[in-house]
């Protein structure tokens, strides 16, 4: 679905978000139930204030607002949802939670939806997020924790950005630069309690 450009937050009413699919909608709360339960956030809750919106850093990029992202779930509407830019421009930068009247968690919501259409393997607008989101989970896995060292030379690989020269000399002066400032390690730093990692990982296999 491509959805139309940005308005403003102010200047959407619930006729517009309608209006943004020509489809009829045929509202099911069966989607959201199941949102709910396997996300662990509360989205019933919502009730359209558009506060998030309103301080959300990044909208200007977004093809929804995040309000509408979650009146979406709300209505069960998933595949207008799996075909949208904003969960993977949403940068979890936790604003939009901290502006929540109803401490409603938006970037957690996002990841939930995330992961749901990297399960489906489906086409997605933001390649190259997925592509990151997909290795940083394989490292949290791997790991424990994130290995930057790892995370940027699979990411420079499954990319294609070292097929880039100008690209690749450019992440190779940051990462010389982190080093210098201790902020990239030689080697990983394994997260010795993986245990519960380990069996969090397991569930979520078995329940996808
Ligand atoms: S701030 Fe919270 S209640 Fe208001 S629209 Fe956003 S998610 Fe819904
Ligand atoms: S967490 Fe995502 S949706 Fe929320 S304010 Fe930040 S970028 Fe916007």
């Amino acid at each position: 679905m491509a959805h139309k450009p940005m308005a403003s937050a102010e200047s959407l009413d619930d006729g517009q978000v309608e209006a943004l699919d020509s489809k009829p909608i045929e509202p099911s709360s069966d989607f959201l139930k199941k949102a709910e339960a396997e996300s662990g956030v509360n989205i019933s809750a919502c009730y359209g204030c558009k506060k998030c919106s309103n301080g959300c850093p990044v909208a200007f990029a977004m093809d929804l607002h995040p309000y509408q992202v979650v009146r979406y779930v709300q209505l069960g509407m998933v595949d207008q949802l799996k075909d949208c830019e904003t969960i993977w421009v949403c940068s979890s930068c936790q604003t939009c939670v901290t502006r929540c009247p109803n401490d409603v968690d938006l970037p957690r919501m996002m990841d939930y939806l995330k992961e749901t259409v990297a399960r489906e393997r489906r086409p997605v607008s933001q390649k190259r997020v997925l592509q990151f989101h997909q290795i940083f989970m394989s490292e949290i896995k791997t790991w424990g924790r994130v290995f930057e060292g790892s995370l940027m030379t699979r990411y420079m690989f499954k990319s294609g950005d070292f097929t880039d020269p100008k690209k690749a000399v450019k992440d190779a002066r940051l990462g010389w630069a982190m080093f210098k400032r201790g902020r990239l390690r030689l080697l990983p730093d394994r997260n010795k309690d993986r245990k519960w990692l380990k069996e969090l990982f397991r569930e979520e296999g078995k329940s996808s």
